[in-house]
């Protein structure tokens, strides 16, 4: 495999800005803060130009000089593609928005964006000698992890909240993952792998409690600014649970722009949850840089039912400086938009990706999106992994069919 030349000067805490060397093992800072990757971009800006992407794979591994692995050939490969970018043109006039663009993340190995984050994760394991990696999960982060973890020989335990998702449980298990089922919180699993760590000689790949699967999801900043040719959407709807994409993507900005790739625009970012575990919103809407935990976590939306965020701060610091909102919508509102979009516009979301729909709904109604924005949803997993409610009919074969049954149902 090619190699590249990577830019990587240091890590820093994303709370005291103090810094940390590189290629060495990292966990959360001193102060327990998000560790970020940090970039030498003028040298990064110097080293590749946007024609050099055009002749590359259609693949994330495109924007390997904004990416901390230093050698190929600890990458693993599951097929990490571009993921299309789909216009919703009939919500969008249905609903009076400027234009809707949704994407469409589940295209990606294990059928969600964890696979970004975890991809990288599992790369810069295996370039610093880990061998055992342990994590809490709702379910994507998981199966990516089994999957990537096999792949690379690392050995994987992981630990889900016994509601996720049945499909995640299984599919966590049968790609290698030592696989538990712990009856609370993802935030006790987490406590979990915290408490047992030390002992056990795990590498906690928990959300932001290791610097690169951050890094990872940046590159949807990067892919989404390429696909629209170097601009951003005036708005951007995102599931938020930990916060990483949101996070990544606001890195992303940053960086693009610190080489000369972007302008000064940013997109209006908008963090949203569920009205069953709304901790960012209820912090944005106080106007409080920290949230507090969310007592009794309840929805739908597995993905994003996280009560306590590490990177609280840096999701609501991005929100703000965006001139975006935090926003909750209801279960039956995630209902609502799940089967309208599945029907009018032929694309299933997973429930996650609902809300981001639900909430533009509401927000269009309400002034906050104006009718004259691009709107980017994010939607991130496939459909295919959640429950469906659908109707269907039965044809007894022992019977003459009965045509003007079928044509009435
Ligand atoms: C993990 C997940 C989210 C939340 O992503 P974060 O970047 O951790 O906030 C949203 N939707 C789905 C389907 C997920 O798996």
């Amino acid at each position: 495999m090619k190699e590249y030349p990577t830019f990587v000067s240091h890590l820093e805490c994303s709370y005291t800005g103090k810094v940390y060397p590189a290629d060495q093992l990292h966990g959360l800072s001193e102060a327990g803060k998000p560790l970020l990757v940090k970039y030498d971009l003028d040298a990064l800006g110097k080293a590749i130009s946007k024609d050099d992407l055009k002749s590359r794979l259609p693949e994330f591994w495109r924007y390997r000089e904004f990416l901390p692995v230093r050698k190929s050939a600890n990458i693993v490969r599951l097929g990490e593609v571009m993921t299309p970018i789909l216009p919703a043109p009939k919500l969008q006039s249905r609903y009076g928005c400027g234009e809707i663009l949704i994407k469409d993340e589940g295209r990606l190995p294990t059928g969600s964006f964890k696979a970004r984050g975890i991809a990288l994760a599992v790369a810069m394991a295996k370039e610093l000698g880990i061998t055992t990696m342990a994590m809490p999960t709702n379910g994507n982060a998981g199966a990516a992890l089994a999957a990537y973890c096999s792949a690379a020989d690392i050995e994987t335990y992981v630990f889900c909240p016994e509601d996720t998702p049945q499909v995640n449980i299984e599919e966590i298990a049968f790609q290698g993952a030592k696989t538990f089922l712990v009856n609370g919180y993802i935030t006790d699993c987490g406590r979990i792998v915290g408490e047992g760590k030390q002992a056990m000689g795990w590498f906690d790949a928990s959300t932001l409690k290791e610097p690169y699967r951050i890094e990872g999801k940046k590159t949807m900043g990067l892919e989404l600014a390429e696909q629209l040719d170097w601009e951003v959407p005036d708005v951007i709807l995102y599931p938020t649970g930990g916060g990483t994409g949101l996070i990544g993507m606001w890195k992303a900005f940053n960086e693009l722009e610190a080489i000369g790739w972007i302008g000064s625009k940013r997109p209006r970012m908008v963090a949203v949850q569920a009205e069953g575990c709304a901790p960012i919103v209820k912090a944005f809407d106080e106007g409080t840089r920290h949230a507090e935990p969310w007592v009794n976590a309840s929805t739908i939306a597995s993905g994003i039912r996280v009560p306590a965020a590490v990177g609280d701060f840096l999701i609501l610091d991005a929100v703000r400086e965006s001139d975006g909102f935090a926003v909750a919508v209801s279960d039956e509102a995630i209902i609502a938009a799940h089967e309208e979009c599945a029907k009018t516009e032929g694309i299933l979301l997973c429930p996650e990706g609902a809300a981001t729909l639900a909430a533009l709904i509401q927000e269009l109604a309400s002034g906050r999106i104006k009718s004259d924005e691009q709107v980017m949803l994010f939607n991130c997993a496939t459909g295919l992994k959640y429950p469906m409610q659908s109707e269907h009919h039965n044809i007894d074969l022992g019977k003459p069919i009965d045509y003007d049954f079928i044509r009435n149902c």
